[in-house]
């Protein structure tokens, strides 16, 4: 029996140990999702409904719980882990409206009547980072439910105790056994077989863009379907229009939320020349008031990175690489690196290009639009951004320029779940979230009735 050890990331301290599941356990409780598949799928639309809002209330009234074991399991905030599990609430209770609202469509042909269904998958497989291990499990598991599918989930090795709570409640709101199941384990392992076996049918996975690609490929093999959500670089750019103050007492939250583990972290600042000295010195004072400290601390605005391995990671990139300052972090045990801003004067540094996954911000001053869409536009990835300015028609010529999946002007919103999701370019493949996620965990069947049983044999030739 193998089992990992989950470490609280803010004081390097054993929480528990989790038993990790073998390739053989991956394969049964793969088989039994795809037992449990036909009875969900005939689940009356309504009651399948009933369901989803049960595991949300069920969700709600564990709120604290969950909260609490993040913040131990992962070092986020209370604040965060708090909205974290109230996001998988809202999340299930958005996507219970779904199963009455799948509708196909009637459309006109000669001699009969044509629909269309969207039929389930079957059992869907879903990888999950360590990074938001709620949010994004339940942007999975709550649209391809609703769908009728069948989940498997496999939680990143770091931070399995939210999802392995979050199973047990599917159970208590009253989800038949095997329509939900959570698999902790290795992702070469667990993931793999998800990737491998014939029995899923569809990969949602987040995580690095490197494994992405290589589940990717996998999938290829059986032509599975795979969603994916990777890497990012944003820009946040910030235009001498705009406001100053307020974009630079905003924008530390935009990269060290989560300590900057977070996929959509705006970790590029473009700011235009003539307002740059004035935004850098505003951007000082609002990073040294950043509140770092004990994640559990109700006024906690920013926490430890996951492990030691991603602090040695993030430091790494520091190395030789001079800072123009700095915030604080506690110097006590625990995988602390304070918010760190870097001047960057030149696109081909590494800490301009390469996704850092920690809190640290390079920037860069630009002279005028064209350039900063292209220094913006200048990365493999796409997944958010954030443009600053006064002047309605640049803010909307340059959230038309980004190649980005998610933008927005004169604020950092965070992820809505019901606005879609995703990356352009490297930063991922598919959508999440929004209306038309649970469509993306079905097939499209068509289907001809004709009026009359057929004569002769009509058939259009393709
Ligand atoms: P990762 O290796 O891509 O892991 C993401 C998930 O995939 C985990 O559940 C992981 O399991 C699983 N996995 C790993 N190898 C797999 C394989 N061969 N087949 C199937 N599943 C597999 O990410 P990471 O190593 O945790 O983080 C590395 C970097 O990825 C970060 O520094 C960051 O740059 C990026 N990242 C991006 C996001 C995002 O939201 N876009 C999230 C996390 C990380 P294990 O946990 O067992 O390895
Ligand atoms: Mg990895």
């Amino acid at each position: 029996m193998t089992t990992f050890t989950v470490v609280n990331p803010a004081t390097a301290q054993p929480v528990t140990d989790v038993v990790m599941a073998t390739a053989e356990e991956t394969d049964a409780l793969i088989e039994r999702a795809h037992d449990a598949f036909p009875a969900w799928r005939d689940v009356a639309p309504g009651e399948r409904a009933r369901l989803l809002r049960s595991f949300a209330s069920v969700v709600d009234a564990h709120l604290d719980e969950l909260a609490d074991l993040e913040v131990r399991n992962a070092g986020h905030t209370l604040g965060n882990a708090r909205w974290e599990a109230g996001n998988v609430r809202d999340v299930l209770n958005y996507y219970s409206a779904a199963p009455e609202r799948l509708f196909g469509r009637q459309i006109p042909v000669p001699g009969g009547i044509d629909v269309t269904f969207h039929e389930p998958l079957g059992v869907v497989g879903i990888i999950v980072p360590w990074n938001f291990p709620m949010p994004i499990a339940g942007w999975g598991f709550g649209p391809a439910l609703a769908a009728g599918n069948t989940v498997v989930l496999k939680p990143a090795e770091l931070t399995p105790l939210t999802a392995i709570r979050l199973g047990e409640l599917a159970l208590e709101a009253g989800l038949p056994e095997g329509v939900l199941t959570v698999i902790p384990g290795k992702g070469s392992i667990v993931g793999e077989r998800f990737v491998t076996h014939p029995l899923v049918r569809k990969v949602c996975f987040t995580g690095s863009t490197e494994v992405g690609k290589q589940i990717m490929r996998g999938c290829a093999d059986q032509v599975k379907r795979v969603t994916l959500e990777l890497g990012g670089k944003s820009a946040n750019i910030v235009f001498a229009d705009a406001d100053i103050a307020k974009a630079a007492a905003t924008a530390p939250y935009a990269v060290f939320d989560n300590a900057g583990q977070d996929c959509c972290a705006r970790s590029r600042i473009l700011v235009q020349r003539s307002a740059y000295d004035e935004f850098l010195g505003r951007l000082e004072t609002s990073v040294k008031a950043l509140k770092v400290i004990d994640p559990s601390d109700p006024d906690s605005e920013m926490g430890p990175l996951v492990s030691a391995k991603q602090k040695e990671s993030v430091l790494g990139y520091l190395d030789g690489v001079e800072t123009a300052f700095t915030g604080t972090a506690p110097a006590s045990d625990g995988f602390w690196v304070p918010p760190t801003v870097v001047l960057a004067d030149d696109p081909a540094m590494p800490i301009w290009r390469e996704e850092v996954f920690g809190p640290v911000v390079a920037v860069m001053a630009f002279d005028d639009e064209e350039e900063a869409v292209r220094l913006a536009n200048d990365t493999e990835y796409g997944l958010s951004g954030s443009i600053f300015t006064r002047d309605v028609s640049r803010a909307l010529r340059v959230a038309r320029a980004v190649e980005s999946g998610n933008l927005s002007v004169n604020s950092h919103s965070a992820v809505r779940y019901w606005t879609p999701f995703g990356g352009y370019k490297q930063s991922g493949l598919g959508r999440e979230l929004g209306p038309d996620a649970p469509a993306a965990f079905t097939e499209e069947k068509n289907v001809f009735i004709a009026q009359e049983v057929a004569q002769e044999e009509e058939r259009e030739q393709p």
